[in-house]
């Protein structure tokens, strides 16, 4: 295989470095597709996107980048986000904490102490975050949250409604850490309508380029690269790079972070969303998932991309703060010339 060195970075080279990274990959059929959900069990095993979006709106893809999916526990760290802005951080961290639990992102477990849950990022956390969402009933509570969305996607997006449904009627884990933190004063009465509302959030269908302009979102400080909409405070940014870091690979997020050194969030649907913080977000989609969750592919991907250009936070072998303007040679906007067969760009000419 024969790819570019990081010293020469361009558009191009960059495109063509995601399409050899998918070519090796697609072969790669490790792996099963969840379906304790049993909506998601009609996954295509075999799709595959990859897509870069950097802070000034370049967009790199390769791949199934236009196919739908839900956006599952991917929704978790948006909603922390809110959930900040409608109640500042002292008061969240009242409510849910920040470490990260070395068990799996569905493990009934509250912190035996403050009997909070222990980070946004697992279920119960996320569950008590979308139970304090602001809102005069149930309907304002689910467009204040769409809205929310759609600023960091940057189009109007939808609830799947079958997949909503399954995990509703399926969702008894979940309804169980939702009574276990009310019998601990944790969360409101609301239950149901917490659980609904987590659900919901849960199956908002995005795509792989979705995932991407919301990760450079967070990448850009709350300001989507595309619409240049602010998104969120840019003043709760770095809480939520904090507990992805920490957090976002659920019992895989130690190794993770080893590994790959960079913020970032998985969901059981197939889809991870990575963040170079102040450069651009990372996403792919493939729905085989390993033990713990996570896409099989998608991690190879990241920790490709990551060793190859040096992101890991912590290294220090490349001037990573350079790494946008090098690939800003040839731009391509959101809205430019895709050629929409799910093989890539196919544009650059450089
Ligand atoms: N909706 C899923 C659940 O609650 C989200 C889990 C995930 O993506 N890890 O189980």
């Amino acid at each position: 295989m024969t790819l570019t060195s990081a010293g020469s970075l361009t558009g191009q080279s960059f495109q063509a470095f995601l399409e050899e990274l998918h070519r090796k990959y697609q072969p790669l059929t490790d792996g099963a597709i969840a379906n304790y959900i049993p909506e998601l069990a009609k996954a295509d095993p075999d799709c595959f996107g990859i897509c870069v979006v950097t802070k000034d709106g370049h967009v790199y893809e390769v791949g199934n980048t236009q196919t739908l999916f839900t956006i599952q526990s991917i929704s978790k760290v948006f909603v922390y986000g809110m959930a900040l802005q409608d109640h500042g951080r002292d008061y969240l961290l009242t409510r849910v904490g920040v470490e990260p639990t070395g068990d799996a992102f569905n493990a009934i477990i509250l912190d035996e102490q403050s009997k909070r849950p222990y980070n946004p990022m697992v279920n119960a956390g996320a569950i008590a975050v979308t139970s304090l969402i602001k809102g005069t009933g149930p309907t304002e509570r689910l467009n204040r949250m769409l809205d929310m969305f759609r600023d960091f996607i940057g189009h109007d997006i939808f609830v799947d409604v079958s997949v909503f449904m399954s995990e509703r009627t399926t969702g008894h884990r979940n309804r169980a850490m939702a009574h276990l933190m009310r019998n601990f004063g944790m969360i409101d009465d609301r239950i149901d309508e917490a659980l609904d509302l987590y659900f919901q959030q849960c199956s908002v269908t995005v795509d792989c380029r979705d995932l991407a302009v919301m990760a450079a979102t967070i990448a850009n400080h709350g300001i989507n690269p595309i619409t240049h909409t602010q998104a969120l405070d840019s003043g709760y940014i770095r809480d939520l790079l904090s507990v992805m870091y920490t957090c976002g690979m659920y019992n895989f997020a130690g190794q993770w972070s080893h590994e790959v050194g960079l913020p970032a969030k998985s969901g059981v649907s197939g889809g991870i969303m990575v963040v170079v913080p102040n450069q651009f977000g990372l996403a792919v989609f493939s729905p085989p998932l390993d033990a713990r969750g996570n896409s099989v592919r998608g991690i190879e991907v990241c920790k490709e991309i990551s060793n190859h250009y040096g992101l890991h936070l912590f290294d220090s072998s490349m001037n990573c703060t350079r790494f946008v303007q090098q690939l800003g040679t040839k731009p391509h906007g959101i809205d430019g010339n895709s050629n929409g067969d799910g093989k890539g760009i196919g544009t650059l000419s450089d």
